[in-house]
């Protein structure tokens, strides 16, 4: 199936994605009720490796302080859209939904490829857990051919993020008719796990496309693999490439300051950047780092802080009071 599909082990990254997620779940370090809806015969799935759930939960954690952060530092008075790239079985926007911050969210779209999206909207309607969220049946539908689920504040759509936005995304998000992202609401773009399979002219392409759009402040988050011209990295580049997955993302960032520098160049205010490794030493409660630690036994130290080092959580702001931001960090 490679030979005529490559993207087909781009789409399947997602599977390693959810499957991680299950099982920081199923061990106790995250909590999640919706992932197990999202994953065929999940509860057949085995765990992953302590590395695997303790480097979920790092990144788990940090993401949602900074989504919080986001909300926090838009203003109480403002509804927030959030729109997810390469969205895959992400289920923050059911955990949204059921916490405090449900009213502040004007618009949640999820894109991703036409196969990714078809499957996840298929899951979220024959799901009692997932469906409820998205409103009452009368006012979610299945469009695209199966590809499409739109719902008043939840849309998931199909799309090739690598194609030209103007002619991709503008048609989906912002018809001059009827726009499904306003631009003057503030909006988070969330990018976990994508942007390292684009070219960095695709992936600027793309986040130009909402700065020029917007004019409400713009946040954005990245969540990625970095550094790996290194001698471990290059263990890591070696290890996907066995699966047939290239990473033309990759190559212009070689540490946590190219990846602010991402933002910066595109005329994003502020910009900032953490390993997984310093956002376990110095940012997560005490209490809690304890408790994460007993819940495995962990040979592999070492491996495990450089593999920490190689993956980070970036983000931007492109705002007009700058100063509305600053508390906006992990
Ligand atoms: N963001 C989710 C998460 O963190 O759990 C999924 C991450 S998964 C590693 C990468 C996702 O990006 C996959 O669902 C894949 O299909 C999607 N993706 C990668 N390149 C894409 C593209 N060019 N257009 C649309 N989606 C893409």
């Amino acid at each position: 199936a490679t030979h005529d599909d490559p993207d087909a082990p781009v789409r399947a990254t997602d599977n390693d994605a959810a499957l991680a997620r299950l099982s920081a779940v199923s061990k106790r370090y995250l909590n999640d009720p919706y992932i197990a809806a999202l994953v065929p015969r999940a509860h057949l799935q085995e765990p992953r490796p302590p590395l695997i759930n303790i480097g979920t939960y790092l990144r788990g954690q940090g993401i949602d302080e900074l989504v919080d952060g986001f909300l926090r530092s838009a203003g109480d008075a403002t509804q927030v859209q959030i729109v997810s790239l390469g969205a895959g079985s992400d289920t923050r926007f059911w955990r949204l939904a059921a916490g405090p911050h449900k009213d502040r969210i004007a618009k949640y779209v999820e894109l991703d490829f036409p196969d990714n999206t078809t499957r996840k909207a298929m899951a979220i309607r024959k799901s009692r857990v997932l469906s409820p969220a998205l409103g009452s049946p009368d006012v979610v539908s299945v469009a695209a051919g199966g590809t499409a689920l739109r719902s008043p504040v939840y849309n998931l759509l199909p799309v090739d993020l690598r194609h030209s936005p103007e002619s991709s995304l503008r048609p989906l998000l912002a018809s001059p008719e009827n726009p499904l992202l306003s631009p003057s609401l503030p909006t988070l773009l969330l990018f976990e796990c994508v942007l390292v399979y684009m070219t960095p002219a695709a992936s600027d392409a793309l986040i130009q496309w909402f700065v020029d759009y917007l004019s409400a402040p713009l946040g954005s988050i990245v969540y990625e693999m970095f550094g790996l011209g290194d001698s471990f990295g290059r263990v890591m580049l070696n290890n996907l490439r066995s699966r047939n997955v290239e990473l033309p993302g990759a190559a212009p960032y070689p540490d946590l300051a190219s990846l602010s520098q991402r933002f910066l160049r595109l005329n994003f205010t502020d910009a900032n950047a953490l390993t997984l490794y310093s956002i376990r030493r110095s940012h997560i409660d005490p209490t809690e780092l304890d408790r994460i630690t007993k819940l495995e036994m962990l040979d592999e130290i070492e491996e495990l802080d450089l593999v920490l080092g190689h993956y980070a959580i970036s983000w931007g702001i492109k705002a007009p009071e700058a100063a509305d931001w600053r508390n906006w960090r992990i």
